[in-house]
């Protein structure tokens, strides 16, 4: 069926498409809830990506903090292609060898004694909200399931998680918001104690907000939320999807400070590229989740866990995160030259790890298009900012040369604004 009028600037050219030659606008068979790129990626290898208007770009958006060993690195490719050719998917009904050494690996370099693995990060926060909730119905109190959450936060797209980011613009039209959400603003902590009732469950929070605009929490502040948690008997829940598994230098961001939460969820770098998220949790607060209780058809099958353990064994290699360390102290000492060199455009840098915010002093989305004009693929994300997140293996050459591009990329805005 042919929807029309087409979409603005859209028009439909799949003969153009099958004839080799570049696309003038987006099939309308695709649901447009994405503002796309003209071109499409062909091909990767490392960071480096190929596009279908022949251009060579380097990719410092990494899938959105996905591609955390870069594209078609050579241990996950062997990985996916042996395991292609034993076994893909047996159902949860069925031990996953597989399975138990990752979620035993996980256990063992973080606070978790037990994973749930999902398919993506919203289902992984689901499965921390509905744990959190049923730990104290288990503990006889069902009537704490409320979530105290913060201002700029994202936590995936399904009914919950678009309750519990609480952003407008996601939640309108959809109906009745899920209940049991209560936001506090970014870093308030007067806010957040006030907020604790009889119905409070835990708090909900990313120790780096990502799509929030790369805003860490400090690690005086996390601990404040753990002690608060404690005296009020409540879980304190992290959202580890984006700043999780090397992102920041430490195998979780949490492991920056002293303390550690009580849930966590995971996915986006966790599985390289393959769609994979997982639940972490202390047995305490997992003990409300018995045979039964949560599932998933796809979640933990044998080639997403091949592949989840493939990704862990990089990034568990010796120096392999103080190589995300050494990467992010040249990214943001170059960054701040720039930052000097062009402050009617940049301002500072901010984030930790190779999880980097760059504050824009022009409109962020003109900024990114400025960088990928420049043959350099970023995102740009809330605060007026551009994020930063490179495959975690990214070389001192890359990194450089993307400061470069950044700031070709500055030299063009400046003209365009001169000769405005
Ligand atoms: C991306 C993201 C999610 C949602 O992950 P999906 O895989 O898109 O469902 C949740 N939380 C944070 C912090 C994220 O960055």
């Amino acid at each position: 069926m042919i929807f029309a009028p087409p979409l603005a600037g859209g028009v439909c050219c799949f003969k153009d498409r099958f004839a080799g030659k570049v696309c003038l606008g987006m099939t309308q068979a695709v649901l447009p809830t994405y503002n796309r790129t003209a071109f499409s990626i062909e091909s990767g290898k490392g960071a480096w990506v190929t596009a279908s208007d022949g251009r060579t770009l380097l990719d410092f958006g990494a899938g959105i903090a996905v591609n955390s060993l870069g594209h078609c690195h050579p241990h996950l490719v062997e990985t996916l292609k042996s395991q292609a050719e034993k076994l893909w998917h047996t159902s949860n009904l069925y031990r996953i060898p597989d399975g138990e050494r990752f979620a035993e690996r996980l256990c063992a370099a973080t606070f978790a004694d037990t994973v749930f693995f999902t398919n993506s990060g919203a289902e992984a926060l689901e499965c921390s909200i509905k744990m959190a909730r049923k730990y104290h119905a288990a503990s006889g109190h069902p009537e704490k399931f409320r979530l105290i959450t913060f201002e700029g936060a994202f936590h995936g797209r399904t009914l919950a998680t678009i309750a519990a980011g609480g952003q407008q613009k996601y939640i309108d039209g959809f109906g009745p918001a899920v209940e049991g959400f209560d936001q506090v603003p970014f870093a308030d902590h007067e806010a957040i104690e006030k907020a604790i009732g009889p119905e409070t469950a835990g708090i909900l929070i990313e120790p780096v907000q990502g799509e929030g605009g790369i805003r860490p929490v400090p690690a005086k502040c996390l601990k404040g939320l753990r002690e608060l948690c404690d005296r009020h008997g409540i879980l304190l829940v992290f959202d580890e999807v984006q700043c999780g598994m090397g992102r920041t230098g430490k195998l979780f961001a949490h492991q920056h400070s002293a303390i550690t939460p009580d849930i966590m969820a995971s996915a986006k770098g966790i599985g390289g590229g393959y769609p994979l998220g997982a639940c972490l949790a202390t047995a305490e607060a997992a003990r409300g989740m018995v045979a039964g209780s949560h599932g998933s058809t796809y979640g933990g099958n044998p080639m997403a866990m091949a592949i989840g353990n493939a990704v862990l064994d990089v990034i568990l290699e010796d120096g392999f995160l103080d190589h995300v360390s050494q990467m992010s102290l040249l990214l943001t000492q170059k960054l701040a030259g720039l930052a000097d060199e062009f402050p009617d455009i940049v301002g500072g840098a901010r984030g930790k790890g190779l999880m980097i915010g760059v504050q824009c002093k022009v409109v962020n989305t003109d900024m990114q298009a400025a960088c990928v004009a420049s043959d350099l693929l970023v995102v740009a994300a809330g605060d007026n900012v551009i994020r930063l997140l490179p495959p975690l293996n990214i070389t001192a050459e890359e990194v450089s040369e993307a400061v470069s591009r950044i700031e070709a990329a500055c030299r063009k805005l400046r003209s365009s604004s001169a000769s405005n």
